[in-house]
């Protein structure tokens, strides 16, 4: 099967002319408390994927708002069927709420961006010119920022420089969720089992074709962010490290050799010291303690990063499902998930 004949197996359109029809594709974006913007989103998406000559569906996942954002997505379906919408029962987060959308949607190409405008539509036609050209990732890279924090501008520079630095997979810098992803890449993600979802690095890791194109990230239209505190944006980076890297494991052995050979020369300064010294400047209360307490610290950081990736092995064992969807318009019924452990 060519590329091409691959392409059109997903296509939801009938040839009028005899001419092959064109492909589906599936722009999709997570909805949390996004109430004022989704209009604006609809009309923007309406107008630019209008402007191609695609068929195309707007997939919007509702993670459990509280504002009103079902009743929008309700009406927006009611009002044009190409909007399509899954609710959650309750609020599950940005990851597992993009991987509900790739669960559902049907185009050949799934476009990811964010719900806020932030992504702008208006990027969406290059993306697919990258995709034709036989790309299966096309990944927004940001060439400027606006309407954020320096302090969020600095940690996200800094953190991926970490990511970069000590995992296997290659995240390419200064990109984010958005981005344009082929049917195959779709499905590999979804063959992906785990529940500690960090996609920025599962879609660089499953290979194919991947590309970047430069864009401006736009201020958000309206509302705030989600991710803007220490405290919101610190459980992201922990998942991150911990779902592609063993290093904070690693930093246990390694400290533990560098003690131990600390002490080993300690030991023999103590040794020189009985023999040589005439009183025993060394042995102090207080360097006993001082010794101690450091070794109780490094113990109990060990411990702690045991911890943290022995707690995401007992989430993976539970098995539970990444989420439950309470309400859907425009999808049958709930689609097979295949998300169980494949043994073979
Ligand atoms: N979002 C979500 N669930 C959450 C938090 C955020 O679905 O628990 C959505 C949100 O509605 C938006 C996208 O994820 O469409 C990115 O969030 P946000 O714009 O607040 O983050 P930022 O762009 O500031 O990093
Ligand atoms: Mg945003």
């Amino acid at each position: 099967m060519t590329g091409k004949e691959q392409l059109n197996r997903y296509s939801n359109q009938t040839a009028a002319d005899g001419a092959p029809p064109l492909p589906t594709i599936s722009i999709l974006a997570p909805v949390y408390n996004e109430e004022p913007v989704l209009r604006e989103l609809y009309q923007r998406v309406q107008s630019v994927m209008d402007g191609t000559p695609y068929p195309w569906e707007l997939v919007l996942v509702n993670d459990g708002s509280r504002d009103g954002s079902g009743e929008v997505i309700k009406a927006l379906h009611e009002q044009d069927s190409r909007v399509k919408g899954l609710s959650f029962s309750r609020n599950f987060g940005f990851q597992v709420a993009v991987t509900a959308g790739l669960d559902h949607v049907q185009g050949a190409a799934v476009i990811l961006a964010d719900a806020d405008l932030q992504d702008p539509p208006e990027v969406f036609p290059r993306m697919i010119e990258k995709w034709r050209e036989g790309y299966d990732v096309v990944y927004g890279v940001r060439s400027s920022r606006e309407g954020e924090t320096w302090f969020k501008v600095l940690t996200a520079k800094l953190f991926y420089r970490l990511i970069y630095r000590i995992t296997e997979v290659n995240i390419p810098l200064d990109t984010g969720d958005f981005r344009l992803m082929d049917r195959r890449v779709v499905n590999a993600v979804r063959r992906m089992p785990e529940r500690n979802r960090f996609l920025r690095g599962m879609v660089p890791w499953v290979g194919f074709r991947q590309t970047g194109i430069p864009y401006e990230r736009r201020a958000r239209y309206a509302g705030e962010s989600k991710f803007n505190s220490v405290r919101q944006m610190l459980p992201f980076a922990i998942d991150a490290i911990t779902s592609f890297s063993y290093l904070p494991l690693q930093l246990a052995t390694y400290m533990g050799f560098g003690l131990a050979g600390l002490s080993l020369l300690a030991i023999l300064i103590v040794i020189a010291l009985r023999l040589f010294a005439p009183s025993d400047p060394l042995l102090g209360q207080a360097t006993t303690l001082v010794v101690v307490l450091f070794l109780g610290g490094v113990q109990l950081i060990s411990l702690g990063i045991i911890g943290e990736y022995l707690g995401r092995i007992y989430d993976e064992v539970k098995g539970r499902p990444l989420y439950l969807i309470e309400e859907m318009w425009g999808f049958e019924e709930p689609r097979k998930v295949a998300r169980h452990r494949e043994r073979e």
